[in-house]
């Protein structure tokens, strides 16, 4: 838009001795064009699911709905990512070996348990906040409401709910059984692109990725009748 304006600008500033506001006007409403016009979001669709066997404290519970997550959705946008919700109701139940059966998960999107702990059999003693992964076909971010937080420190300590969700989006969910030293650096790596979408506005690499993580996720549906009995 700018490259187009400026010959015009400049001939009206030298024929008339108005042209320096006349240049103002042009230049602000090129800007406010350019602001009014962003790119726009890529929409990843999230189904929100209260686990209702869960034990959690009303504070939880509210840090979470009014400071974790909307800070989830800010981040996220700030990068050309919308989420686009769903609600429904659903479950956690627990296996005698304390292995998770979930109730309540859609297929195609990515599914958002909140719970107030991880199960052990996931969690394996390190009280962690969240776990990706794929379960029976759907693609679940569970997280615990009991270590869930906001940001914290910049490519150390983020949002858990970015954090998981980048989990899904850079692909790391299809990745089954990491190795240790594989697993660090896809930590280090989703703390760092969930700063450049904290810090930096910066969403290009997570949008790609997402982008393409979004037909992978697409394309199991469309294939998924085929399997079934
Ligand atoms: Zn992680």
């Amino acid at each position: 838009m700018a490259r187009f304006l400026r010959p015009l600008v400049a001939a009206e500033a030298g024929a008339s001795g108005k042209g320096v506001t006349r240049r103002l006007f042009i230049w602000t409403a090129a800007a406010a064009v350019r602001r009014a016009s962003p790119p726009a979001l890529l929409p990843v669709p999230v189904h929100r699911v209260v686990d209702s066997r869960a034990q959690w404290t009303k504070e939880q519970l509210q840090q979470f709905w009014w400071s974790i997550w909307p800070e989830a959705v800010r981040n996220f946008k700030q990068g050309g990512i919308g989420l686009q919700t769903s609600d429904g109701p659903g479950e956690v139940r627990r296996s005698p070996a304390d292995k998770p059966i979930f109730i309540g998960l859609r297929r195609g999107v990515i599914n958002l348990v909140l719970t107030g702990h991880i199960p052990m059999k996931w969690d394996t003693g390190r009280a962690l906040a969240g776990v990706t992964t794929i379960y029976d076909g759907y693609h679940v971010c569970m997280v615990a409401l009991q270590y869930a937080h906001g940001d914290q420190i910049p490519f150390v300590s983020v949002n858990t709910c970015v954090h998981e969700l980048l989990h899904a989006m850079l692909q790391d969910v299809f990745v089954s059984r990491p190795k240790w030293y594989q697993a660090g650096g896809r930590e280090a790596r989703i703390d760092w692109y969930a700063t450049l979408l904290w810090l930096f506005h910066d969403g290009a690499a997570v949008r790609k990725s997402a982008q393409a993580y979004l037909g992978r996720l697409r394309s199991a549906i469309a294939i998924a009748p085929l399997r079934s009995p």
